[in-house]
Parts: structure tokens; sequence; C-alpha cells
């Protein structure tokens, strides 16, 4: 038999049940170990203290709660932006990202550890494919950040308060938003990401509504074709970053495999059939994406086949180290953004947040295994 821990946050409740019988206890007490998780996102079974002491010391022989192990968190924006560095089993490592608005608070998490899409932009390419994780480590990320939230009302900074009236009234008590935008490409790790919804939405549990998850892709035509049959409104987010087939195989090698037209073929059947609007991410990066040709062309790619529910999120690049690229100055982002909506696209530029805290997504999770690797 395996000594592998028991990871607790990848069973729902039958299959906790299941496993509490199979341990010899009585199974009501599946559905108080179940209730600590993810009602109370306790961190400890010593916490749990309605489960008695040899249970607990069962649960600390036999099960985890995650398989991540938390190495730091780094505060940005005045306490309203947190970052957390977790580390896998094997010393891989993967972030999450918590940032807190006036009445709302979003969590951006990974999906796997590394990413096998090469994206020339991205910090989490440098680092190749590492591994999936498992539905239960990529849910552990959102419970994390709602542990979080509820620290920062007696726990931020004065910089906080310069952010337009923002006081500990502001702060929501639950998280608002979900984002599968972190490390990894959600759709490569499909059935994982989607059962970490399932465990996030489950009324007993966690309870997260499903029009507040949003996954993002690089535009994996199949998962986008599974999505849009799912019963479940989940919203869909297309990292498109160029509308040129040239320019974007070169940033995104995933577009020599999925073509722009394929993409938007699928995008368009998936509005079509869910009535659902899809968001559109595009990195402006200066000289390369953000020319007035680029706003026509990426105008004329959206509208080709008529007009559906769309945004825009335009992002200036939060540069990686040696990649050669930077970020587009004000005026161009500006003038890419009154492009797009003078052509009926609603279209905004992303607020930059955690600036402070390190540059791009999975370049400080890349450090610290770099780190992590040389204390093996
Ligand atoms: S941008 Fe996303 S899909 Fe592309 S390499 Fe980075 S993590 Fe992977």
């Amino acid at each position: 038999m395996s000594d592998t821990p028991v990871n607790l946050l990848d069973l729902n409740l039958p299959a906790l049940t299941d496993q509490v019988k199979a341990w010899g206890q009585p199974a009501f007490r599946a559905k108080q170990l179940y209730r600590q998780l993810w009602l109370k996102q306790t961190e400890s079974f010593d916490d749990m203290s309605d489960l008695p002491a040899a249970f607990r010391e069962l649960l600390k022989e036999k099960a985890c709660i995650s398989t991540l192990r938390e190495l730091l968190v780094r505060r940005g924006d005045g306490g309203l932006t947190r970052k957390s560095v977790f580390a896998l089993p094997g010393n891989e490592t993967v972030e999450a990202v918590l940032m807190v608005y006036p009445g709302r608070a979003t969590v951006c998490v990974s999906s796997q550890a590394g990413c096998p899409m090469g994206c020339t932009f991205c910090a989490t390419a440098k680092l190749g494919f590492r591994q999936d994780l498992s539905p239960g480590d990529i849910a552990h990320q959102v419970l994390w950040a709602q542990r979080e939230l509820q620290k920062i009302p007696t726990d931020l900074d004065s910089k906080a308060h310069r952010h337009k009236v923002f006081g500990p009234e502001d702060v929501p008590a639950r998280l608002t938003n979900v984002v599968f935008m972190g490390m990894g490409e959600p759709f490569n790790n499909y059935d994982n990401w989607r059962e970490s919804v399932n465990r996030l939405h489950d009324p007993d549990g966690f309870n997260f509504g499903a029009r507040n998850f949003t996954v993002s892709t690089v535009g994996l035509v199949p998962g986008i074709i599974k999505l849009m049959d799912d019963p479940m409104q989940i919203n869909l987010a297309i990292s498109l970053h160029a509308a040129d087939d040239e320019i974007r195989s070169e940033m995104m090698p995933v577009n020599r495999r999925y073509p722009i037209a394929d993409l938007m073929d699928a995008v368009r059947e998936y509005t079509a059939k869910t009535h659902r609007r899809v968001s559109f991410e595009y990195v402006l990066i200066e000289g390369k994406n953000d020319t007035k040709a680029e706003a026509e062309k990426l105008a004329d790619v959206l509208m080709e086949k008529g007009k559906f529910p769309m945004h825009v999120n335009l992002i200036p690049l939060n540069p990686v180290a040696d990649s050669g690229m930077t970020r587009s100055n004000r005026d161009q982002v500006t003038g890419f953004r009154n492009y797009l909506e003078n052509r009926g696209i609603p279209a905004t530029v992303r607020i930059q947040r955690g600036q402070d805290i390190d540059a791009a997504c999975g370049q400080l999770a890349g450090d610290l295994a770099k780190e992590l690797a040389a204390q093996k």
C-alpha cells in the first residue's frame, strides 16, 4: 500500500466519506472534515477542534490538506496585492496572486508548474513544463486567498489608503472572482482544472458562484469546444496578443497549431452557443503589436463576421528579464484603446497591480525554484 498521504482537497464529499470509512471512522466524520476544509478553510488538523484527537492524529499520519507548501507571501500596493509562492513535494513552485479593490477581490491561480506553451513574453515559459497541479492543489490557492483576504482589514499599510478612499470597510468579506490566469495553460490540464472548479463551486463547501470563475487560454481550440458544452457558466478569456498570424506565431508558438482564423471560428461558435461574453487579453509590447496598423488588424479580426459579446483587456507588458521587449508608452496604449472603441469594441486598460512585489508572473516562482534546486 502506498505511503503517499491522501490529498484531502482532491476529494469530493462522497469520495471523502469512502476514505473516512476506509480508515474505520463513522461517515459523519467526513462531513465534519469537509466543513473544516471548505467552509472554514482550516489550515491545520490541530485546529479542527470538533474532530476527536485520535482522528486528528490519524489524519496527520495518513493525509494532507494539500501538497502545496507556502514558501512566502509578498505584499504590494500597501497590502492590497499579495503574491504567494508555494512549493510542491518535488520542490517545483507555483504562484497565486490576490488583488483587492474597493468592494471586490480577485485571485489569480496557477494550473500547472511551469508551462509547455513557450510564449516569448512570459517568465513562466522560461521554466518549461514541470508538472500538472491536482484539482485540490489548484483549489488550495483559492482557499489561501480567502484566508489572506480576511486578514486585510486589520493589516493594511498606510500606502493602501492612498489608493483613493480605501479603508477596511472597502475590503469584501469574500473573494468575488477566481481567474485561472497564473502559471500554466488550464486547458492543457483540463480535467484537473475543471474538477477544481467543481470542488470550489460545491454549495455544501466553498460555494463559489460559477459566473465568477474565468478561465484563460492561449487558444487551445479543443478546450474551447469542450467548454461550450459545459453546463456551468464559466467565463472565457482568450490570450490573443496579436491579430496577425506571423506576429502571433512568433510570440505564441501555439498559433502554428491553431491559427487566428481557427481560433476565432471556435470563439464565435462558443458565443453563439453560450451567449456569453468573451474577453480578449492583449499584452502591448512596444513596436511589436501596439501600432495603429495592429489595432486596425485586431478590430478587423474581431469584427470580421459581425459583432458578438466581447471585451478587450489591454495590458502594458510587464517586461521579462533578457527578453528585449518593453512595454508600450502611455500614449500608444491610449491610442490603441481609443481606436478599438471608435470601432465599437469595448476595451479597457488593465490596472497594473503588484509592480512593487516583483516583475512578471512566474518570475518570483522561477527564482525560488532555482534556489530550491541549488539546496538539493
Ligand atoms: S503566457 Fe500562459 S500559456 Fe503562455 S507560456 Fe506563459 S503561462 Fe504558459
